[in-house]
């Protein structure tokens, strides 16, 4: 006997096309298997799931379906708060912190930029992502589905728009990260907190210029980079301040407040 599994929402972004006739994305599958693979088997990574119910029952990935089940599938709703216990995630994490795939490395430097915890390295494996997701209780940032489709990862995310700073918006509002944005407060290279440091004590890394118009700096205690309010930093306040004019504009809940965001440039 046939195994039906229903998509609804936006998993139809994952389906093969002849798959997306609405009011019902269903597939059917004719082995017994548990609901994670059967649901994988259709192209939708279990971690873009939120809520499955089989025959009507809710259910975790591990069930084993059977000929005759009937498998319903729900996205996740964003608002994503990572934070908080889930029926398919008992485990929460302490705060948002990632791992970014080798295909969102400017997404990567951007998260940094923000303050948000996020580790990176070029010439990573999706082994590698994975464990260190496990091991660092990180969300893995990815456009690789079959990553998203390892048991290791418990949270993870594919990420839809192209550019990076759409990239940046797309990750901010699914998990709600804006509690979360110390902009300027990490190393973009490294992903270290930056320190406050004197300028006599980095008087010779400075050019001429900046040693005459600015007084307070950071350094990265890793790479030794030093960082100040230049002009870069007044385009960069500018974009952040758009994605959280959008944001508002989406109607949703805004928890914080815009002016202190940038208090400590
Ligand atoms: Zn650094």
């Amino acid at each position: 006997m046939e195994i039906r599994i229903t998509f609804y929402g936006n998993l139809d972004f994952f389906l093969h096309p002849t798959l997306k006739e609405p009011p019902q994305m269903m597939h059917v599958i004719r082995r017994s298997t548990s609901v994670k693979d059967g649901i994988e088997a259709c192209g939708v990574p279990h971690t873009e799931v939120g809520t499955i119910y089989v025959n009507g029952v809710l259910s975790d990935f591990d069930r084993i379906i059977i000929g005759g089940d009937f498998v319903d599938v729900f996205p996740i709703t964003p608002p994503m708060d990572v934070t908080k216990k889930s029926f398919l995630r008992p485990d929460a994490l302490e705060m948002p912190r990632f791992v970014a795939d080798v295909n969102v490395g400017k997404l990567a430097s951007l998260l940094r930029l923000m303050g948000l915890d996020t580790a990176y390295e070029q010439e990573w494996k999706d082994s590698q992502i994975a464990e260190l997701a496990l091991r660092e209780d990180r969300i893995v940032l990815t456009r690789d589905r079959l990553l998203l489709k390892r048991k290791t990862v418990v949270f993870g995310h594919l990420v839809r728009t192209e550019s990076p700073w759409q990239q940046l918006q797309e990750v901010i509002d699914f998990y709600s990260l804006f509690q979360w944005l110390q902009p300027f407060s990490r190393c973009t290279y490294c992903n270290k907190i930056l320190r406050m440091v004197s300028k006599e004590a980095i008087l010779d890394q400075l050019e001429p210029l900046t040693r005459m118009f600015y007084h307070e700096f950071t350094q990265c205690p890793s790479c030794g980079r030093v960082f100040w309010p230049g002009s870069h930093r007044e385009r960069i306040k500018n974009r952040v301040m758009n994605i959280l004019k959008k944001r508002g504009k989406l109607g949703l809940q805004d928890n914080i407040n815009i002016g202190t965001l940038f208090n400590d440039m």
